[in-house]
């Protein structure tokens, strides 16, 4: 059989999945409920692939991404495409249940870890490498969805996440060597995939190489030249289509080039396009030019887009239109959110609004701008209202930051600092906390939905969340926790509820994005200048100090977790709106002050998250977040306690900027890290107050006083007692009240025994 490699011309890496209105959450959860059956579940997938398809070929689409879909997750698929599951899975019989035991684990089986997609805010499932790990081929899910596509009469493109990126993405377990060592094993598997495409009738096959982005193993540029030299020299085979994406592939992208692959694409809203324009074995090859933002949510200016296409028109073999990278990131559509003002629904574009865009550019290049004028048009207009409009641009805001200063980010010498809030607080040695949340009650649930419906006004509201922050309260004091928290009732999320109350943010009504299997995400869309109108949260906090005798912490989200979690603009450096952000948080710690609130947390939980993919761009970041976080927090009083949270990471390459936030408590996710994460700080010099997590909150299991007694006395050979505080890992917001009492209870005992040692 020949391959048809003929070019294509409009296309997208990938779409999202879960279905416009989360049909697919529904589904998956109603099937680990007991309420969906398989079948039904396999009947709302395939009509929500096909209604992608067929939106896609609607467009004039001339290639279209399949198997981008996925009932929990790509790399998931992978390692099942792979047979490459742990053996703790394998024993369960029906495929369907052992992979969502994979993906969530089961009453006897831990699921695969899980962690970021890249920079994104998607979550993969990491695939493990034991010494005894192989791999072969299993291909029914893929061909399964080319089959369904062509029976439609789509032009299906299959996907699959390529061997390099599997396996810099895996981790080794039970001592086995690095994931990427193993990449010889791998391919055959790979081989026999584009044999069985061809008999699947695929011409072209897109091979998904995130990883050639990064520098997450050293040589990938020879790696990448060695493996898709091999795969393109497998004589049957559909054309090969290695997707490059979130960043610049540097040299690897001239490697690939070398090799006998018919077509390559980059990201040209994060790469650059002069460098793929001087890559000269790209002229023999298909470019699919990503020139649309696959990642955010703004509309593409046009012109400046077909001016980018047009500088690789002479230099590649052919060039097709696309997206960056998969619009797995963005929302479905716009047309649900009915309350955009005009201005600012004509700076976006969701997945289906880009559909246009890549069409409409398709044409300009084949056919001339003139035959598309209206578009673009409608695109400079719109694009031109965001250079007017007054919320881009408040003076104020703009002339404070300017005028900051490094005083503006330097609070007293910490050690002294500490003396003078021990003067005040006099808190027990090894003192006691929480993060922040307590269980989100159904109470608190049903509260929040009927305010949404009407149902019951802001007054009753905010009575029914007092009435939990004083049970809360009560609760913590019946404990004997030190310092208590009011327990976020009122918080839908750590970042919308702030983003809701700012200038400059937009929360959308249907705006749902994918996070990890059906958890889905609604970021709010930072579009403007940052402005605080009024106080945030100094009520709730106040209220709860109200109650009781001990000191309540005051509850922020610091400003790199408030960006990490949201669309960001791309009209100015993301360091520019964080320490915008910056300015509002700062105002909020300082009326708190001023309310009397004497310890005020700043979570930074994301820290790690925005770190760029490339070594060289890491500490260019990490200065202006650190800084950014340092604005929030300095414009308090040295004998107020500023603290934060970090968790969700391995802090390894964000430890010294961990140390630079200089906050006077750090709690820090180290339940399931053994406390190692004590004398990583120690190695950093960080001499401040510390609360590594004593017990994992992520788990139902309660943790006994012994265990947690143990942890202490584990942490206090790395740090001193003036220093340590006591804490679980995380927010209790996702735990059940009962285990929440018990294991609080636990660590407040152990607390006593090992004070009684000091
Ligand atoms: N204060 C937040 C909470 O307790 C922190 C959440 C987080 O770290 N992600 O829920
Ligand atoms: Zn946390």
């Amino acid at each position: 059989m020949s391959i048809n490699n003929r070019p294509f011309t409009t296309t997208v890496l990938g779409t999202p999945r879960v279905g416009p209105n989360r049909e697919l959450k529904r589904a998956i959860e109603g099937y680990w409920a007991g309420r969906v059956s398989a079948a039904d579940l396999a009947e709302t997938a395939a009509s929500l692939r096909r209604d992608t398809w067929t939106q896609l070929a609607a467009a004039g689409f001339d290639s279209i991404p399949v198997n981008t879909f996925s009932y929990y997750d790509q790399v998931l698929d992978t390692a099942v495409m792979l047979d490459a599951l742990p053996a703790r899975v394998s024993g369960i019989a029906d495929p369907l249940d052992r992979y969502f035991a994979a993906a969530r684990g089961n009453a006897e089986v831990t699921p695969l870890e899980m962690t970021k997609w890249f920079d994104t805010n998607y979550h993969y499932l990491v695939p493990e490498i034991g010494p005894d790990t192989t791999f072969t081929l299993k291909p029914e899910k893929i061909l399964a969805e080319v089959a369904q596509a062509h029976g439609l009469g789509i032009t299906a493109r299959p996907v699959v996440v390529g061997p390099i990126t599997f396996l810099t993405l895996a981790k080794a377990v039970d001592g086995a060597a690095a994931p990427i060592t193993r990449i010889d094993d791998v391919l055959p598997a790979y081989f026999e995939l584009l044999d069985r495409l061809v008999d699947a009738g695929a011409d072209w096959v897109q091979f998904d190489e995130p990883s050639l982005v990064t520098d997450a193993v050293n040589g990938l540029p020879e790696l990448a030249e060695a493996v898709y030299g091999r795969l393109s020299a497998v004589t049957r085979r559909p054309a090969l289509l290695v997707a490059t994406y979130f960043g610049d592939p540097g040299a690897a992208l001239g490697a690939l080039a070398r090799t006998d692959v018919e077509g390559i694409a980059v990201d040209l809203v994060e790469g650059d396009v002069a460098a793929v324009a001087a890559v000269p074995e790209l002229a023999n090859k298909l470019v699919v030019a990503g020139v649309v933002d696959g990642r955010n949510i703004w509309r593409t200016d046009l012109d400046k887009a077909l001016g980018t296409l047009g500088t690789l028109l002479g230099s590649t073999g052919s060039l097709a239109v696309s997206t960056s990278c998969s619009t797995l990131h963005v929302p479905y559509s716009l047309e649900p959110e009915t309350a955009l003002d005009d201005n600012l629904r004509g700076w976006l574009a969701f997945a289906a609004e880009k559909y246009t865009e890549v069409a409409t550019l398709s044409h300009a290049l084949r056919d001339g701008r003139e035959s598309q004028a209206a578009a673009f048009e409608a695109s400079s207009a719109a694009l031109a209202t965001r250079a007017t409009d007054p919320r881009l641009r408040v003076e104020t805001v703009r002339t404070r930051l300017a005028a900051v200063t490094d005083a503006d980010v330097t609070r007293g010498e910490a050690s002294a600092r500490l003396d003078r809030q021990q003067e005040k607080l006099g808190l027990p040695a090894l003192p006691t906390t929480t993060i922040g949340s307590y269980p989100q009650t159904s109470a608190i649930r049903v509260a929040r939905a009927a305010l949404r419906k009407g149902d019951i006004d802001d007054a009753a509201y905010v009575e029914k969340m007092r009435a939990e922050i004083a049970e809360v309260i009560a609760l913590q004091e019946k404990i004997g926790l030190d310092v208590l928290v009011h327990g976020e009732p009122e918080r839908n999320d750590m970042v919308q509820y702030f983003a809701e109350q700012l200038d400059g943010f937009f929360a959308t009504a249907n705006g749902w994005v994918q996070s990890y299997g059906t958890r889905c995400v609604r970021p709010p869309i930072l579009f403007g200048d940052v402005v605080r109108p009024n106080a945030m949260t100094v009520d709730w906090i106040t209220y709860a100090q109200s109650l009781t005798g001990k000191p309540v912490k005051g509850m922020l989200t610091g400003p790199v977790t408030i960006l990490a979690w949201s669309f960001v603009r791309n009209d100015q450096p993301l360091a520019d709106s964080a320490n915008q952000i910056a300015l509002a948080i700062r105002d909020e710690t300082v009326d708190l002050e001023k309310a009397g609130v004497g310890i005020i947390q700043v979570d930074e939980p994301a820290l790690r998250e925005l770190l760029p993919l490339r070594d060289a761009d890491k500490p260019a970041y990490l200065a202006w977040a650190v800084k950014a976080f340092r604005l929030s927090t300095s414009g308090v009083a040295d004998q107020t306690q500023i603290h934060t949270h970090l968790c969700y990471s391995e802090f390894g390459e964000v430890i010294g900027a961990i140390a630079a936030l200089d906050a006077d408590v750090t709690s820090i996710e180290a339940a399931r890290s053994k406390m190692e994460v004590l004398d990583d700080l120690n190695a950093v010099g960080f001499a401040n107050g510390v609360g590594p997590g004593v017990y994992d909150i992520h788990s139902p299991r309660v943790p006994g006083t012994a265990e947690i007694a143990e942890s202490l006395a584990a942490a206090l050979k790395a740090v001193d007692p003036r220093r340590l505080w006591v804490n679980p890992d995380c927010g209790l917001k996702t735990r059940g009240t009962d285990e929440v009492v018990a294991s609080l209870t636990n660590l407040v005992e152990a607390t006593e025994q090992v004070r009684a040692t000091l």
